[in-house]
């Protein structure tokens, strides 16, 4: 995402190359919404529970980034995980987004219809992890649905429990991170649970949404053999619904925001993987049938 001038970055998949990504991007930050005001920690509650305001980090418009063609991409605010490479942890606390009307999120959607359809495109939420207001997002994708427009729903499936099957019906496509292929290696890369990525996969794949998994390539972390031949495991367990799996390498785009926030950041010194290091991996995961990028 961009905000003014300065490259930020939310989600792993974000580990591109800045450059790139900047030109793919052709707005966004906040602006365009009216902010709700003078919410006290009930309203924020009851607001989350009914999806009336969801709290923002912010938005653009991309190509090619979060899912096909032209789309808006949402960032939510707010992530239970705290992955050691995240890049950004300024989306971790959800008070820090800004409270934007369901409405107005709405009528962003329906702005861009043409373009979205012209292109293929459509709505991806992301975030931090947008499954943390299911009902703000689940009820932009209802609305979304009924223009007829593309939905996309970028997370780690951490909180699948958030969202009904109901909720799911109105996914078109997920971008479905496996941080990881074990639970040992989960809960030491993200402090969370794999179980509800594999759980939520099965559920995607059942309402017949459309997955592209992500998976980020840490030397010294994640790139054990025994490590990715467990994450094609879990890929197989949802296989029907897996278009591709992405490969993202590590890299250090997100260090300069743990400083900013004075967060110890526990890669400072990790090198992201060398080509060698990406080639055996994505044979790993060909091995098993997977078309791999
Ligand atoms: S899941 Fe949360 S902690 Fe992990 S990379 Fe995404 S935003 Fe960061």
């Amino acid at each position: 995402m961009a905000q003014g001038t300065q490259f930020r970055t939310t989600r792993p998949h974000m580990l591109k190359e800045s450059k790139v990504y900047q030109t793919q991007t052709l707005m966004g930050g906040l602006s365009g919404f009216e902010s709700p005001v003078g919410l006290d920690r009930r309203d924020r509650i009851n607001a989350l529970r009914t999806g009336d305001i969801g709290f923002v980090h912010s938005w653009d418009i991309n190509t090619s980034v979060d899912g096909p063609g032209t789309r808006m991409t949402v960032f939510m605010s707010g992530c239970p995980l705290r992955c050691q490479y995240c890049q950004n942890p300024d989306t971790w606390k959800m008070r820090d987004g800004q409270p934007v009307y369901l409405q107005a999120m709405i009528d962003k959607v329906a702005r861009y219809e043409d373009l979205f359809k012209a292109t293929g495109g459509g709505i991806t939420f992301s975030g931090g992890e947008s499954m943390m207001q299911a009902a703000f997002v689940s009820r932009v994708f209802r609305a979304a649905k009924e223009m007829g427009v593309h939905t996309c729903l970028d997370t780690s499936g951490f909180l699948n429990r958030n969202y009904t099957d109901e909720m799911i019906k109105d996914i078109d496509l997920c971008l479905l991170d496996v941080k990881s292929g074990d639970e040992k290696t989960y809960k030491e890369v993200t402090g969370g649970t794999l179980a509800p990525t594999i759980e939520f996969g099965k559920r995607l794949e059942a309402a017949g949404a459309k997955i592209w998994v992500r998976f980020v390539l840490v030397p010294g972390l994640t790139d054990s053999e025994e490590n990715v031949e467990n994450v094609a495991k879990v890929c197989e367990q949802f296989k029907g619904a897996i278009e591709h799996i992405d490969i993202l390498p590590f890299h250090q785009l997100g260090r300069p925001k743990w400083h900013e926030l004075r967060i110890p950041y526990p890669l400072e010194d990790k090198k992201g993987p060398s080509h060698a290091l990406q080639d055996r991996a994505k044979a790993q995961l060909e091995a098993h049938g997977f078309v791999v990028y």
